[in-house]
């Protein structure tokens, strides 16, 4: 079954990482085997080619560079023209995937029904994988003109938080309202017809958001409080907002998110249990308080800035993403409301929303 991953950092993964994602995963791990400056060194999940093989024919990229003020912990670039500077790069770098036929950029509703009717119903997939760009963290806008710009070279969704304090929004672990900044922004992206993205917004500025954008909104990585308390993760009333405005909310793999008991840096994958079957937990989390399988989508997160050491045990490779239709399916969910998670819900809203 053809699957939509609604957030994956691709190009951080080759500009960060130094990741070849054009290359087999078994030489991307091998050539990380003397590397120590990142956890997740050698354990990477995502290529091409393992796209492809789990039929991920279609997904989310972001582009991605936090500005971190003199007075913000988190590590991130010394201005915001920087942090530009560093989405440019990641933009030439899909701009270069695009030319090998790697990736095709779908910034309209016409493209977007192009590369799903060439779809080879066999599953075959041995084409360029759809990409949307989006934007993780807004601090790289320097103005609003560097938002229309970037529109014009396809970004079609904005999250303007990331982790902690930023110039558009605050994120995760950080607390406060959007400010006049942030609803300029809002303003601008409504103007232009781009989808907000509620992942990583704190409760603060996931209410003045909400309150101040009336486009359409979706949560791309986002799990269930209920499920693992913290703040990343959206309370039953805010998915239930989040329905009420159409929203469809990604599933994350990052193991933190999906099982209480993780301690970071400290659990593993198989000590403490997290599998498939736990990201389906919170997918149906999702469609219980929705009354429907509407709403769920996978955002998988995979190698944004974690591999195999934190993501579910079950998970070799992103091609695993192509063994959560049948445990969705034993947990009784019908044929077509497996479909509409896998690829059918964030298909509609985009069609819907590029209308
Ligand atoms: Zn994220």
């Amino acid at each position: 079954m053809f699957i939509v991953d609604a957030h994956l950092d691709l190009s951080m993964n080759a500009l960060e990482w130094n990741r070849d994602l054009t290359r087999p995963i078994d030489e991307i791990r091998a050539r990380e085997r003397l590397l120590t400056d990142k956890p997740d060194r050698g354990r990477g999940t995502l290529s091409f080619a393992e796209m492809r093989r789990g039929s991920i024919e279609l997904c989310v990229a972001t582009q991605i560079a936090r500005y971190a003020a003199a007075d913000n912990p988190l590590p991130g670039w010394r201005s915001q023209e920087q942090a530009w500077a560093m989405t440019q790069g990641q933009l030439a770098w899909y701009r270069a995937m695009e030319a090998r036929g790697e990736l095709v950029q779908i910034r309209d509703r016409a493209a977007l029904d192009r590369h799903l009717d060439a779809r080879d119903p066999s599953g075959a997939a041995d084409r360029p994988i759809g990409y949307i760009l989006s934007l993780e963290g807004a601090d790289s806008l320097v103005t609003l003109a560097h938002l229309e710009r970037a529109y014009a070279d396809g970004l079609r969704a904005v999250g303007p938080g990331h982790y902690g304090p930023g110039v558009y929004a605050q994120g995760t672990n950080a607390s406060g309202d959007l400010g006049v900044r942030g609803r300029e922004l809002l303003r601008e992206m409504e103007r232009l017809g781009m989808i907000l993205d509620a992942t990583h917004l704190c409760d603060e500025s996931f209410r003045d958001a909400l309150d101040h954008f009336r486009g359409a909104v979706w949560a791309s990585h986002s799990n269930c409080r209920a499920l693992v308390p913290h703040n990343r993760q959206f309370s039953d009333e805010q998915i239930r907002e989040l329905i009420q405005r159409g929203a469809v909310i990604g599933a994350a793999f990052d193991a933190w998110m999906l099982a209480p008991a993780w301690v970071r840096g400290e659990s593993t994958p198989e000590a403490v249990g997290v599998t498939l079957e736990t990201v389906v937990d919170h997918i149906d989390h999702v469609c219980q308080i929705a009354g429907n399988a509407r709403h769920s989508m996978i955002g998988s997160d995979l190698d944004g800035g974690f591999g195999r050491e934190q993501c579910p045990a079950d998970v070799q490779t992103i091609a695993d993403l192509s063994r959560l239709p049948a445990i969705l399916a034993a947990r009784g969910y019908r044929d077509e409301d497996v479909a509409a998670i896998a690829h059918g819900n964030v298909v509609r809203f985009l069609r819907d929303s590029w209308n």
